[in-house]
């Protein structure tokens, strides 16, 4: 296949197995059958706009919109001239109704210690924080830094922040002070709000510290809240510095939300890139929160008396739209935990589920491969059965893993939602709706309705389906960007310069002869081998089929005959990394996808390199794998050990 247009990749990938979605559960589903989705997907494309702006009269508005979209390309304006306010889209609609008193947030901290607070409580520590902000001077426009553990208090932050038009900007409690200053100096933070300390894996993470330190080059902040959390002492700076719990003491529960334009900006998201210098991911009000409700009741197929657990963290753009803005626009019960997935031991995530009766379980496939090393026995402690649909979202999910949940977790009656979305899109873009669309393994399968994808060669030109290419948007969505924070050429040149008119994903994908969508990774990633373009993900599940391999990375490394050859990272769950297991394994990969796919490398780790969200980092692997020295960044990295000892192999 030399010679395809630029743009295009191979696919060496068969997966044949697919899965209806069980009966009785699409017997009940908003939307039960393939007919049903399809119908409400070509209403929707034949009018994207009509269909967005019927559905907008689901949010509250304190002044109806005009216009449904202002489309100046690559700049959306959606639902013009309305004023609505997010804060009250989750809470406020909710009081006077049976919601009242049901658990927004069922919480449970990393030690064991749980808090529960219903909609009515949620609604009263929001508005007394609003007036905490206010207080101290934040009005709408402003920016808030928010470097909060998983605690209610970091949802109550945010929605403090949209209920007065305060722009939150929410960093990973694992992010250093360099990568906060950075923060508040991009974003011009006004406010950051911390606390004395949070649980990891039984260990205190020492976030007042590390604020500290990056106040120092924080010049535009002039205030820090801090939350007690784990009653240490902690270096107050007079004049700067407030304990949450003395400025919530005399806070009034007082406070209407503020109505905002509908692009009034709601946050900033600082996506940590497996690929370069952070951005500011800007999201805005009416569009955002339209677009996450409506993804909560597709995808998850959400009813009331669900217990829905989505194990992001509230620093990556899941916790944003699926932990807080999308369940509770929908009236859902979220279930929040502090900690580590394997504190005090392994079985913490299925302990948690048969605590709680979890109805509903989101999580990233890099913790799925982690629960299937860690082993089965974990898992079969506790009863599961309360579990009615499974979802996945950050990375593909390898068949294989995929068929592990099904089983395992699942325990082959609940679906699995594959989502596929970015920082960038707001909500999810892609996936199964759980009583409508068959999943095959490894497919994020078909689009939400009102999206409308393509897969094109760098031209732009459709490549046809089973071929891999470009994945683009041609339509803009309410949830999508609305640009980088400060930096509209880098948005323009980012996302809209190479295909023309299309929004560029960076990730490449094939879609099969039933519509249905695979994802092959990202553009930068793909290996080029003697003129064959291959994708990171087919490799690697091709790997994870075999039982000794829990986790495979791929990349491409120059070679002086075939452009690049295939290396391969590896970690075990069974058997002896040995050069026996070598050949074995590149016999596995010729097996499953061909000779042109076998690595030249096959190398062992203990742990792959990760951003602190859970993506393995290639960029990393390709220097090491050619020997570089210079690494590059390695600021998002979760384990610097593991780059440690993969430098220290090739030495
Ligand atoms: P982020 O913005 O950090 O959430 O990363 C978005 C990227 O993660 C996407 O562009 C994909 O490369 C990857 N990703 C997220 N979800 C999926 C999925 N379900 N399948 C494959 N890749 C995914």
């Amino acid at each position: 296949m030399g010679g395809i247009q630029s743009g295009q990749v191979d696919t060496v990938m068969r997966e044949d197995r697919v899965f209806a979605p069980p009966a009785e559960f699409a017997a009940q589903a908003r939307i039960g059958s393939l007919a049903a989705y399809e119908k409400l997907w070509n209403e929707a494309a034949a009018d994207t706009e009509a269909f967005w702006g019927k559905l907008a009269q689901e949010l509250h508005w304190f002044r109806p919109f005009s216009k449904v979209l202002d489309w100046q390309e690559p700049f959306a304006h959606w639902f013009v001239g309305g004023q609505t306010n997010v804060s009250y889209n989750c809470l406020d609609v909710h009081l006077g109704t049976p919601r009242q008193n049901k658990a927004a947030i069922l919480w449970e901290g990393e030690p064991g210690d749980t808090r529960t607070l219903t909609y009515l409580q949620l609604h009263r520590e929001v508005c007394k924080f609003a007036n905490v902000l206010k207080h101290l001077g934040v009005a709408a426009g402003d920016v808030v830094s928010i470097y909060l553990p998983m605690t209610p208090e970091l949802a109550i932050a945010m929605l403090a922040c949209a209920r007065i038009g305060a722009v939150h900007s929410v960093i990973f409690g694992g992010f250093s002070s360099t990568a906060i200053a950075e923060r508040n100096n991009d974003a011009g933070a006004k406010v950051v709000i911390t606390a004395d300390g949070g649980w990891r894996r039984g260990a205190q993470l020492p976030l007042k510290a590390n604020v500290d330190e990056a106040l120092e080059k924080s010049p535009t902040v002039k205030h820090c809240i801090v939350l007690r959390r784990l009653n240490n002492a902690v270096h107050m700076h007079e004049g700067r510095d407030h304990w949450w719990h003395e400025m919530m003491d005399g806070a009034s529960a007082d406070c209407p939300a503020t109505p905002l334009d509908s692009e009034h900006p709601l946050y900033i998201l600082y996506t940590s890139g497996s690929t370069g210098k952070p951005k500011g991911i800007k999201h805005t009000t009416a569009g955002y929160n339209l677009y996450v409700k409506k993804t909560m009741e597709w995808v998850f197929d959400l009813r009331d008396e669900d217990v829905y657990w989505c194990t992001a963290d509230c620093g990556w753009v899941t916790g944003h739209s699926y932990v807080v803005y999308g369940p509770l626009s929908c009236g859902a019960t979220v279930l929040m935990y502090e900690g580590a997935p394997n504190w005090p031991d392994e079985g913490r995530f299925w302990e948690i589920i048969e605590k709680y009766r979890a109805t509903i379980f989101y999580t990233a496939p890099t913790a799925i491969r982690a629960f299937i090393k860690w082993g089965d026995k974990w898992v079969d402690k506790y009863d599961l059965s309360s579990l009615r649909l499974l979802g996945t979202v950050g990375e593909g999910i390898n068949p294989e893993a995929w068929m592990w949940y099904h089983r395992k977790i699942g325990r082959e009656r609940c679906p699995i939602v594959d989502t596929w979305w970015q920082t960038e899109t707001g909500g999810i873009m892609m996936s199964p709706l759980p009583g409508a669309i068959p999943t095959k393994p490894g497919s994020c399968t078909r689009p939400m309705p009102g999206i409308l994808p393509a897969i094109v060669t760098d031209s732009g030109q459709p490549v046809p389906d089973g071929q891999g290419g470009m994945l683009v948007m041609t339509k803009p969505w309410p949830g999508m960007l609305r640009g980088i924070w400060g930096d509209d050429d880098r948005y323009r040149q980012q996302y809209w310069s190479k295909v023309p008119h299309h929004y560029l994903a960076g990730d490449n994908a094939r879609r099969d002869a039933d519509g249905y969508y695979w994802i092959m990774g990202r553009i930068d990633d793909v290996i080029n081998v003697a003129g064959h373009r291959l994708s990171t993900i087919e490799v690697e599940s091709a790997l994870v089929s075999h039982p000794d391999v829990a986790e495979a990375a791929a990349i491409g490394r120059p070679d002086d005959l075939k452009g690049q050859a295939v290396a391969v990272f590896v970690t075990l769950k069974s058997g002896v990394p040995n050069e026996e297991l070598k050949r074995e394994l590149k016999a596995h990969v010729r097996k499953e996808i061909g000779a042109l796919a076998v690595p030249d490398d096959v190398r062992f780790t203990k742990a792959l390199p990760k951003t602190r969200s859970g993506k393995i980092m290639r960029r990393l692997l390709r220097d090491i794998a050619s020997g570089k020295h210079q690494i590059g960044d390695t600021t998002t990295l979760e384990d610097f050990s593991v780059l440690a000892s993969l430098q220290k192999d090739e030495e």
